[in-house]
């Protein structure tokens, strides 16, 4: 093991982002040393949080680095990659680090960028693999230019390395940054209205509409969701009888959400609400009126009265799952 893989580590408000450990598992898959890579004002409190887990850390600590910004943790790392060229240049691929510095490093550095990767190796180059038009396809890219390659993870795609037992060794640097030369700054972070995941990045949605008559047999649905291992969302009418939080809606008022299995409970199919959820993979309907619109968009449909069947089906996946 000798080529370095660089693993930026996401944090915020002084707590590391725990997915950020899943870098050095991809980090190993790719026989390299895993460096975990801290940017922040002050990052020694960061570093005791990675250093049982990487085999590296460099912490780079400048006062502009206090919020993240793409120009400043570009400017910490650039010149850094520039002279000591690791092989790879990891992010996670969802929120800031993935989706706006990973392209900015990999423009400054001349360097390809394979996105959102579910498995990685290395052959002749960086090869990553990737699940495209609508997870259907598995893409195998390689990047083709020599020097440090980029590549972003997918959330739980690598499993998080368990503590070494040792500690890594680490390289604190003063970052030379230019303040003038970052062109945003964070304004702020509202905590969002969200009770049981983002139901944007889940796999299951199990969804409640007005069909389901009460807030009581909300609870049946809740026992659904938790019995598929997925979460809990709602149409419309759900939320504005205050029975669950706006963070849960789907629909043109609400999220758009892409689960790879919908199941719309009592829910007519408005067309605001369809707008919300018609790209999942699958969509089961269960509705008592076998002319509800749900069942067009529907690629399995259930006439039933849900109360009845919610029960036995609940049962019925808690015994396949084990
Ligand atoms: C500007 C605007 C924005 C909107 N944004 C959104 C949005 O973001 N999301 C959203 O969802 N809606 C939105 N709406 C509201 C939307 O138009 C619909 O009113 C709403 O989606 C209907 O929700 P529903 O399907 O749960 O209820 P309903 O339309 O009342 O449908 C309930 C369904 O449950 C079935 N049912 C009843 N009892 C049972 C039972 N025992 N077993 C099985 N089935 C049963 C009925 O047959 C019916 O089909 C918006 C509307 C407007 C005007």
């Amino acid at each position: 093991m000798s080529r370095e893989v660089w693993c930026i580590v996401e944090h915020r408000a002084g707590r590391v982002d725990p997915d950020s450990l899943q870098l050095f598992a991809a980090a190993r898959k790719l026989e390299g040393v895993a460096v975990a890579i801290v940017c922040a004002a002050d990052a020694a409190a960061l570093v005791d949080q990675v250093a049982a887990h990487a085999d590296r850390v460099i912490s780079l600590s400048a006062p502009a680095l206090a919020d993240f910004t793409p120009d400043g943790y570009a400017q910490a790392i650039v010149p850094l990659a520039q002279e000591r060229q690791p092989a790879a240049i990891l992010t996670l691929h969802s929120h800031f680090l993935g989706r706006d510095l990973a392209p900015v490093l990999a423009s400054k550095l001349g360097a390809g960028l394979i996105s959102d990767c579910v498995d990685m190796e290395w052959s002749d180059g960086l090869l990553g693999r990737r699940l495209v038009y609508r997870r259907k396809l598995v893409a195998t890219q390689r990047s083709t230019k020599p020097g440090p390659q980029l590549a972003t993870c997918q959330r739980g795609a690598f499993i998080a390395p368990e503590p070494a037992g040792t500690t890594a060794e680490v390289e604190t640097l003063d970052a030379a940054i230019d303040a003038d030369a970052i062109r945003w700054t964070v304004r702020g972070f509202d905590e969002a209205e969200v009770v049981a995941g983002d139901i944007t990045e889940a796999e299951i949605i199990v969804a409640a509409g007005r069909g389901v008559g009460s807030e009581e047999n909300l609870e049946l649905v809740r026992a659904l969701a938790k019995a598929f291992g997925g979460v809990l969302a709602a149409s419309r009418p759900i939320v504005d009888q205050g029975w669950l939080p706006r963070g849960l809606q789907v629909g043109s008022s609400g999220k758009t959400v892409r689960p790879r299995l919908y199941l719309a409970l009592g829910i007519s199919g408005a067309i605001q609400h369809v707008v919300g959820m018609r790209n999942s993979d699958v969509i089961v309907a269960i509705n008592n009126d076998p002319r509800a619109p749900i069942f067009e968009y529907a690629d399995y449909g259930i006439v039933a009265d849900l109360t009845e069947i919610i029960g036995p089906l609940t049962a019925a996946v808690e015994s396949l799952r084990g």
